[in-house]
């Protein structure tokens, strides 16, 4: 069997052809430019149905969502913001940018928050909280939100690959006052760049509206009371964040998909993680109960072997065609808390090192069929298999 391309996305929808060339031949690329209906603001409309929240504005990235979300806070500089430590390095720069101090907490062998010292953070002074479903695995939200309220903390989302998931009922990145979204390339929904915030609060929309660059009137564009613009006019500085409306155009028929992009995610990633599980040496953790997960990829811990071990078995699977990442052992994963040198008096967090140190990531993508997901098992048995011999000699 032929070992899948694990990088190419899904093609984008025939749909998308026809607006794609009339935007071609206009030139219409602007959000701005049509008085009603610009691809982009369809988008929003058709996000924030989907989503059942009130308001959506798309902008370039998560990143940009990240940092809007955090200014639409009207946090202070030098404001706490507490963030998990098992993350990509976007979400502390976005906190950094924002001109704001993150506060990481430790993340457990789950890639879940850690609630205990979640908890313990919280009491020392901080003054919103950055929730990130690092690869789309959720933490506890009844806890985190039932703390949260207690404190009196603004929660913010990361959904950035958690679109399509779903907690006790409820769409992940609706939870938190604010949830955000990516549509770069290896999430969901491809538009190369691209993000989106989802709120129900219209002063918080409002202000990260004026801010994502509806400069002078445009804002009239956007379906929220007059009222809410009105105090923030002037008011607030324009990071010119806003997305083109090719990049709509790219997405709006990718929202049809993504039902079934779920559903296969999901049946993949369950069916390599049964398969991995029934295996010495490697471990998939469960979901917590109540979450119903939109994977694109699976994370796993390697169990019994040494920090050596591990390298070379991530090094042969690669050698055999499969690329696996473990979080913690390459010199600039962005995931890992450490290479984030930019934060000053970066902590350390020993229970999520050691995660990172045995947490392999392998990318799974939707659109694989059962014989290559066979396939890209067989290359983690083997490569497994080899590298815990007797005669084996680890080396990377
Ligand atoms: C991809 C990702 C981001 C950043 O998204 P961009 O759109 O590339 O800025 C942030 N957080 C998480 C968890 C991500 O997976």
């Amino acid at each position: 069997m032929q070992l899948p391309d694990m990088h190419a996305a899904e093609p984008i929808p025939d749909a998308a052809r026809t607006e794609i060339e009339r935007l071609l031949r206009s030139g219409d690329l602007f959000r701005y430019t049509a008085e009603h209906d610009s691809p982009v603001s369809l988008l929003e409309a058709e996000f924030a149905e989907m989503m059942g929240s009130r308001f959506a504005l798309a902008v370039s990235s998560c990143s940009a969502a990240l940092f809007l979300s955090l200014r639409a806070l009207g946090l202070s500089a030098g404001a706490r913001v507490l963030i998990p430590g098992f993350t990509f390095a976007a979400v502390p720069s976005a906190v950094v940018h924002a001109g704001c101090v993150p506060v990481l907490c430790e993340v457990g062998e789950d890639y879940r928050i850690s609630m205990n010292d979640f908890a313990h953070r919280l009491k020392g002074g901080i003054d919103a909280v950055v929730v990130s479903h690092m690869r789309g695995h959720t933490s506890d939200m009844d806890a985190i939100m039932a703390l949260c309220s207690e404190a009196d903390v603004p929660v913010i989302e990361d959904a950035a690959h958690s679109l399509g998931t779903v907690w006790r009922g409820r769409k992940i990145g609706t939870i938190g006052k604010l949830g955000c979204f990516s549509f770069q390339s290896y999430k969901m929904v491809n538009a190369g760049e691209g993000g989106i915030l989802i709120t129900d609060d219209a002063d918080l929309v409002a202000r990260a509206i004026i801010m994502s660059g509806a400069y002078e009137h445009n804002w009239k564009k956007h379906p929220v009371l007059h009222e809410a613009f009105a105090r923030w006019q002037n008011q607030l500085p324009l990071y010119n964040l806003r997305l083109s409306n090719m990049s709509a155009a790219l997405i709006r028929p990718q929202l049809d998909a993504l039902p079934r992009r779920v559903t296969d995610g999901r049946r993949n990633h369950d069916y390599v993680a049964a398969r991995l599980n029934a295996a010495r040496y490697f471990d998939v953790p469960d979901p917590l109960p109540g979450e119903e997960r939109a994977p694109d990829s699976i994370q796993f811990n390697i169990l019994e072997l040494e920090t050596d071990q591990i390298a070379a078995f991530a090094a042969l699977a690669d050698r055999k065609g499969v690329k696996v990442q473990v979080f913690g052992q390459s010199k600039d994963n962005a995931r890992a808390f450490w290479n984030w040198q930019f934060i000053e008096n970066l902590p350390d967090l020993p229970a999520t090192r050691d995660m990172l140190m045995r947490a392999c990531d392998v990318r799974l993508p939707v659109r694989l069929t059962y014989p290559e997901l066979d396939a890209v098992t067989q290359v983690l048995m083997d490569a497994m298999k080899e590298v815990t011999a007797p005669d084996s000699v680890a080396v990377a």
